[in-house]
């Protein structure tokens, strides 16, 4: 029976590139039904609402997603779509791999994945600011929430990751010699769970600040990186650095009620609408959701196909230094396939 995934296309150069995706997925022989939404500008267009109910239901009932980049709107009285997408469905795991795909870069033959805790920790949106006399600013105060079952839940994602996909350790990074609470019981929280996967899966522990050196002089010697959401964020982007920036990272959120698979970059609206842009970034989530639905097989003969041709360089997008079109760029991954 084929699989029911929920297609957001995007904003800008969004239906570009989930177009070439979903011709991809197709010239593989994925067995997918896409259930086309809207959101972003998209939705505030059709439905006066840039995650329009419509939109979320799909998602309920598919439980899956493939979002191109979305335009936020500027403006009161718009819901945050993200914030939307993560209380709706509890995306508590970010997953974002970076692995080297064009050779030559400072670092060769990397391949790390982030997951980051995404509902927690300091994001949480706690703040306020303290008056001092006649200041009412005079200082600000942000809380980090931090919960064990929070912790468990993430640091276990993390170790099951490892265990799936063949991974042989995880680093989990923290601030507890310093935020000796809120950091403290993730670390605690994080080392109970590491026990249950004792001689399957090796656990190791960086503070953040040695961990942000290490990934500079050392990237190799990591696997899979654990930690909370401010670390995350930041590091995330640095080893998406290490293997040559956004332009090919592709994301997963993991929730207890639905998951989905994106772009990390934006809806490059300098170049919409012109047929350059590279759809590769969401062809990798597209890889990341074929893998989350178990279809490890075709993942991986659609990583190969797109990376050859990126390797290969001959049929490229203007970003990788060629001068192909999004659809040349796509048929010349379809025929390597
Ligand atoms: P951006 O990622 O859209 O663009 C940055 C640069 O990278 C631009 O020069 C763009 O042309 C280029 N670029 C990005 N993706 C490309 C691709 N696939 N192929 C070729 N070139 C590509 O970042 P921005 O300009 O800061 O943001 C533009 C809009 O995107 C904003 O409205 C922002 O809010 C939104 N955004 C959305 C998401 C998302 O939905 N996941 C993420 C980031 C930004």
């Amino acid at each position: 029976m084929s699989t029911q995934v929920t297609l957001i296309p995007g904003d800008g150069i969004g239906p570009s590139i989930a177009n070439a995706t979903v011709k991809i997925l197709e010239a593989a022989g994925a067995d997918i039904e896409w259930d086309r939404q809207v959101a972003g500008m998209a939705g505030v267009a059709r439905f006066g609402d840039p995650i329009p109910d419509s939109t979320l239901d799909s998602i309920k009932r598919t439980k899956l997603a493939l979002k191109g980049p979305l335009e936020t709107p500027v403006g009161e009285g718009y819901r945050s779509i993200n914030v939307a997408l993560r209380k709706t469905f509890d995306l508590y795991a970010n997953v974002r791999p970076a692995h080297t795909i064009v050779p030559g870069g400072r670092y060769q033959n990397l391949d790390l994945v982030l997951v980051r805790e995404n509902t927690e920790g300091l994001y949480v949106g706690i703040e306020h600011y303290v008056r001092v006399g006649d200041d009412p600013r005079a200082a600000a105060e942000a809380v980090a929430i931090v919960t064990r079952a929070g912790s468990e839940r993430i640091v276990r994602y993390a170790f099951d990751y490892a265990v799936q996909h063949n991974r042989k350790k995880v680093t989990l990074v923290h601030k507890a010699n310093i935020l000796k609470y809120a950091q403290g019981l993730f670390l605690d929280s994080g080392r109970m769970v590491a026990r249950d996967y004792a001689g399957k899966i090796e656990f190791e522990e960086r503070i953040v600040d040695a961990m942000a050196m290490n990934l500079v002089l050392h990237p190799e010697r990591f696997d899979v990186i654990v930690t909370t959401n401010l670390f995350g964020d930041i590091l995330s982007d640095q080893i998406s650095g290490l293997v040559g920036g956004l332009g090919l990272a592709p994301g997963a959120n993991i929730g207890v009620n639905g998951a989905i698979f994106e772009a990390v970059h934006g809806t490059a609206p300098d170049i919409a609408g012109r047929n350059i842009a590279n759809p590769g970034a969401l062809v990798l989530a597209a890889c990341m959701l074929l893998e989350h639905i178990g279809d490890d097989e075709r993942a991986s003969r659609v990583r190969n196909a797109l990376e050859t041709t990126i390797r290969e360089g001959k049929t490229v997008t203007r970003d990788l230094g060629g001068t192909a079109s999004t659809d040349q760029f796509t048929d010349a991954v379809i025929a390597k396939l």
